[in-house]
């Protein structure tokens, strides 16, 4: 596969952009849910397109303690993106980075129900691209109150509706082999593999229960049940329904909350594929496709 270019643009300011979502209330509020039922036809001979999408990296900085993540980061994140959405006729390809002065911790924006990322850091978002920012952690994310005591550190989350679409990831985590590619699924419409696993499990239709997909196991989630995993084998043990039917889930999947498995890959289902396949060119996201390759 040949990589695509890496552009690196530091000479742009954030200031100089132009806040698309002032002129355009309307398309600021269509965020959220998706709605299926309108569907672009694909091309006629679309297996044989790779469809190419434009990334925009801010790096979100404090200047008195400056963490840039820099392009050769950003290409290791680039490569593997692009070697696992090919399966999916999907291709990344990076145009700009910059640096935006507006300071986020990733704690920040998440609280009070995401209230500072929809406020402040998604005026900063382009139409038609993916707005990718790479965030800091707060300084202490460990507690001991003196009966419990652990940390809690988040990986990243996606808006997914209209133009507001980005992706919001800790620096850190731009070359984990995991997170970036789930937050990709988020964008492409996948859920995760746990979402309402209830419903899925008690045998309602799997296309239309869950997390959607009828080639990934029901699911009850790594939160709970991740004690009961062999990582070694990549394999749930032990653990029931409520009809004593055992779960098996699929551990090394990129939509899942699992820990990596030491003998087995992350992957993706086919019907997952198919799902991100289509959706590239939904109404909501072709008009990200920058070319069909
Ligand atoms: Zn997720």
């Amino acid at each position: 596969m040949r990589y695509l270019m890496l552009v690196l643009v530091f000479a742009l300011s954030a200031c100089s952009r132009t806040p698309f979502w002032k002129d355009n209330p309307s398309s600021y509020q269509s965020f959220s849910t998706y709605d299926n039922e309108i569907q672009l036809a694909p091309p006629v001979n679309r297996e044989q397109h790779m469809h190419v999408f434009e990334i925009v990296v801010w790096n979100v900085v404090d200047t008195q303690n400056k963490v840039v993540i820099g392009d050769a980061k950003l290409k290791l994140m680039l490569d593997q993106l692009n070697k696992v959405y090919a399966a999916a006729s999907i291709q990344f390809e990076i145009t700009e980075t910059n640096e935006l002065h507006d300071y986020y911790t990733y704690e920040s924006l998440v609280e009070n129900d995401f209230y500072n990322y929809y406020n402040y850091l998604t005026n900063y978002n382009s139409p038609n691209v993916i707005d990718l920012y790479l965030v800091d952690h707060e300084r202490n994310l460990c507690y001991n109150d003196g009966r419990v005591r652990g940390c809690a550190k988040g990986r990243g989350f996606t808006t997914t509706g209209g133009w507001l679409s980005s992706i919001v990831i800790p620096k850190e985590d731009v070359t984990n082999m995991k997170i970036p590619i789930h937050e990709f699924g988020h964008f492409f419409n996948l859920e995760h593999t746990h979402y309402n696993y209830t419903h899925q499990h008690s045998g309602h239709d799997c296309a239309k229960t869950g997390d959607k997909i009828c080639d990934t196991p029901p699911d009850p989630g790594a939160g709970a049940y991740g004690a009961m995993v062999n990582y070694t084998d990549c394999e749930m043990y032990g653990a029931y329904d409520e009809n004593g039917i055992e779960f098996k889930p699929m551990i090394n999947n990129y939509m899942s909350y699992y820990a990596p498995c030491y003998m087995k890959e992350y992957a993706f289902t086919p019907e997952q594929i198919k799902v991100m396949k289509d959706f590239a060119l939904d109404h909501k996201r072709a008009a990200f496709v920058k070319t069909s390759l």
